[in-house]
């Protein structure tokens, strides 16, 4: 999940208007650019692909199970959402951690009853598909769902405001399956400080992780949920590597010497990541790989807060709640005025952390139903992972860097951290 809630309930009657506007602007640029970015896949490239064990590290879809009722068995030909299991398929994806993500404004109150509500949400999309889904709990679990043409589902925690400051409800979403979990969203929360509200005065922030927030990644090191550092601040970043006995993973992250959002990783917390033996899953956000997409988003910032007051006073007038259907309608809307960048980006962040980190050390965390479709040229949904592989073969890469890039790295540090918790897990035998 992106943060740029700002945009999400944007107007009703203007959005309407400027869409009609600029399809009819935009429309013939975008089908250019779809026509460029649908090269073909060779067939070594597909080869290498369908030889992979290909995992994605962040989903937004449980917010679709559980909203708009979206089932991942759709083969809706209209539907423009990013996973199904008819794409996975097709895009020989093995596993998907879902993204278990609690609004903290509009859930405030009750973040581990919408974290449980989520967590269902997954565990009913595959109940209803057991012969083409199953849910999977470690790298066994997603080896096994892969032999058997299952995708793997998995869940990580997007925030740590979903604990409420208890580490026995971080125990129980363990116990329930997540095995990841995001420190913080865009908003600080108790114990740790994140990089979506660092420079606001009025939040208040503990310079990076509280002494708590320190136990709670010890507590996950020994559970064996993997720590993930996305959108945190980079204090808090700092301050978890210094603590955490296990690799830590950036779910869905990419690199800010292409692109320098805040959220995105400088080149010392690349190398950082690389020494901790943990991996940077590449995030496919336009505006976190495209320095033109964001200055462009942030160009648009003040016209659509304006637009959003304007369609949530209308709303209030008419005492009528904000839906999720619609503020994603809406917000696709906006997306879609800014022209995609090139599927070349996404794989220049790829390349870069390479070189940076090596090549042990990067991954894919797509962000896949969370950035209102904003992706670059090519890829409108899991079914066009075979083109990132095609471009990596295209750069030079090797098959076996190219299968470590696609899953292998993942899977290695989702392993580890599945040792250090069972070496944490030893209880000395007492000598009386
Ligand atoms: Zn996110």
């Amino acid at each position: 999940m992106t943060h740029h809630r700002i945009f999400h309930a944007a107007l009703a009657l203007f959005a309407l208007t400027t869409l009609l506007l600029s399809s009819v602007v935009f429309g013939q640029t975008s089908s250019k650019a779809s026509d460029q970015a649908d090269s073909p896949v060779s067939a070594r490239a597909r080869a290498i692909h369908d030889s992979a064990i290909i995992v994605d590290t962040h989903a937004d879809t449980p917010q679709r199970f559980l909203d708009e009722g979206f089932d991942i068995g759709s083969t809706d030909p209209n539907d423009v959402g990013h996973v199904s299991l008819d794409k996975a398929r097709r895009g020989n994806l093995a596993g998907e951690f879902f993204s278990i993500w609690v609004d903290p404004e509009t859930n405030q109150g009750h973040f581990a009853r919408h974290t449980f509500d989520l967590i269902d949400s997954v565990y009913e999309q595959a109940a209803r598909h057991p012969d083409r889904m199953m849910m999977a709990f470690s790298v066994a679990d997603i080896e096994r769902a892969h032999q058997q043409h299952k995708l793997a589902a998995l869940m990580g925690i997007e925030g740590g405001h979903s604990i409420e400051n208890d580490i026995h409800l971080l125990r129980d979403y363990y116990r329930l399956g997540v095995r990841y979990m995001t420190l913080s969203w865009s908003n600080t929360n108790e114990w740790a400080d994140s990089s979506g509200d660092i420079n606001d005065v009025k939040v208040q922030h503990h310079d990076g992780l509280t002494g708590f927030g320190k136990q709670v990644v010890l507590e996950m090191n020994r559970l064996g949920m993997m720590v993930d550092i996305s959108h945190v601040a980079d204090k808090t970043f700092w301050d978890t590597i210094a603590v955490t006995k296990a690799p830590v993973i950036a779910s869905h992250s990419s690199a800010r010497a292409l692109d320098s959002h805040p959220r995105n990783m400088t080149d010392d917390m690349l190398r950082a990541v690389a020494k901790n033996g943990g991996v940077v899953q590449v995030n496919f956000y336009s505006g976190f790989l495209d320095e033109d997409f964001r200055k462009a988003m942030e160009a648009q910032a003040k016209d659509q807060a304006a637009a959003v007051h304007q369609y949530e006073d209308q709303l209030k007038a008419q005492g009528k709640p904000v839906a999720y259907v619609d503020r994603d309608r809406i917000e696709r809307e906006w997306m879609a005025k800014i022209p995609r960048p090139p599927l070349k980006l996404l794989i220049d962040h790829i390349d870069h952390i390479a070189k940076v980190a090596g090549v042990d050390h990067v991954g894919l965390g797509s962000d896949f139903d969370g950035v209102s479709g904003a992706t670059p040229q090519g890829i409108d949904s899991a079914a066009d992972l075979p083109k990132i592989t095609q471009a990596l073969l295209d750069r030079g890469y090797a098959a076996e860097d190219i299968k470590k890039i696609l899953g292998g790295n993942l899977l290695r540090v989702f392993a580890t951290v599945e040792r250090v918790s069972r070496e944490e897990s030893v209880v000395p035998v007492q000598t009386r």
